[in-house]
């Protein structure tokens, strides 16, 4: 029997475990995915889907990962990265938010995405909540039931402008919290969280003993930073129960270098080093180097990258805000738009998802949809793409949303 024989795969499901089989692929990637294939097929396709910037990263970042590469650093580190870069990331963080952790407080893993996973297994058991403001970004509620836990979503509302409150969070609270996910600037909204908002959080999690997940992904992407020490206030606030989540991948374009890193108690550190040392033994070795000169050089490549992003968003925002039907919250940071495109909604296309098909299939845009966010109604574009794109993108955004009011009349 051939292994493509459909009985078999079928078959083949059955015999995955309880838990994976209530997960898909990530749907940005799978986004991503339908417009690589429309492409490879010869298709022109614009895609705002993943969240990936467009620029190469800093040459000196690639000159510095060839130098490791070619003298040998191309074994084993220690799970839980080299020395260098653990004291590198501290000092960033030192530096950028006056926030201070030691050099056995930070980990590196592949990737941010990783560090968030590796966290979630060794923080949560069975029956633990984790409250998640939602929109939220599909990998903290997935990686949350991995580790066999139940993620609460808080729903924050664009009226609000997507502002995620101390009020939210606390009502949502109960014996069985174990952690608050917060992500600022978040994915998919832009929204940040006030710094009293945060103080307050701060208090609750001391007071009710959970663990505050800081995801900072976008951290070093705001376009109005008025970063106040707030990140330390917390850290005394909480103490060990503070964790801070964050990437090369972004601030840097370093995407496919896939480093990330976790800021937190020893205990979490070694906690996860130990699923490291079982699972993907260490972070990549030369990528490594290539972060340490990232987050140690000239962070000019940082500034002009948040002034370009900030140009792009004043675009993106303003062209889409005025289409009809549509409403936008500003982005305060990130990569993101998250319009509301619900008004298009109609009896052949009643959901975001089948729009964002309809989107690809017709005009070759790719987009994400509102639902792979816990938010129907909204579309995510990522605006990390240069800025012709993004104009021939509204262009064809905007005929699309034309053609689909006039076919639900
Ligand atoms: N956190 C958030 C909120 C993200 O949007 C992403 C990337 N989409 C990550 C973490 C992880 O990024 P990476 O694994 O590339 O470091």
């Amino acid at each position: 029997m051939s292994t493509t024989d459909p009985g078999m795969a079928d078959r083949s499901a059955n015999d995955l475990s309880k838990r994976v089989r209530a997960l898909a692929m990530s749907p940005t990637m799978g986004m991503a995915q339908r417009a690589a294939s429309l492409t490879a097929k010869g298709e022109e396709v614009l895609d705002f889907s993943v969240g990936e910037p467009d620029q190469p990263p800093p040459a000196q970042v690639t000159a510095a990962t060839i130098a490791a590469l070619e003298a040998g650093k191309t074994r084993y580190t220690n799970a839980a990265g080299i020395p260098e870069l653990r004291a590198a990331v501290a000092l960033r963080y030192r530096k950028d938010f006056r926030v201070s952790f030691a050099e056995p407080e930070v980990a590196i893993t592949s990737g941010g995405k990783q560090a968030l996973y590796l966290v979630c297994q060794a923080l949560l058991d069975r029956a633990d909540e984790v409250i998640i403001p939602s929109p939220h970004w599909p990998s903290f509620s997935e990686a949350v039931r991995l580790a066999g836990a139940r993620p609460i979503l808080v729903q924050a509302q664009e009226k609000d402008g997507f502002r995620v409150t101390a009020r939210m969070i606390g009502k949502a609270t109960s014996p069985r919290t174990k952690a608050v996910i917060l992500n600022s600037p978040c994915n998919p909204t832009g929204a940040v969280i006030d710094p009293d908002d945060l103080l307050v959080i701060g208090d609750m999690a001391q007071r009710r003993k959970f663990t505050l997940l800081w995801d900072d992904t976008y951290g070093r992407l705001s376009f109005d930073r008025t970063e106040s020490g707030a990140l330390q206030a917390l850290r005394d606030a909480v103490g060990d129960r503070f964790v801070i989540l964050g990437s090369a991948s972004k601030t840097y374009s370093m995407t496919g270098w896939r480093i990330g890193w976790m800021l937190g108690p020893r205990a979490l550190v070694d906690a996860c080093a130990a699923l490291v040392s079982h699972s993907t033994q260490c972070p990549t070795a030369f990528a490594q180097v290539g972060a340490v000169e990232a987050l140690t050089g000239p962070q000019r490549f940082v500034q002009d990258t948040v002034a370009e992003y900030k140009r792009r968003r004043d675009f993106i925002h303003g062209a889409i805000s005025a289409l009809p039907r549509v409403t936008c919250v500003e982005p305060a940071g990130g990569l993101y738009l998250f319009p509301n495109v619900g008004r298009y909604l109609n009896a052949k296309v009643p959901t975001t998802l089948e729009m964002a098909i309809r989107l690809l299939e017709q005009e070759k845009v790719a987009v994400v949809p509102g639902e792979a966010f816990a938010s129907p109604g909204y579309l995510r574009l990522s605006y990390a793409r240069p800025m012709g794109q993004l104009k021939l993108g509204v262009e064809r955004i905007a005929s699309f949303l034309v053609e689909l009011q006039a076919s639900g009349r």
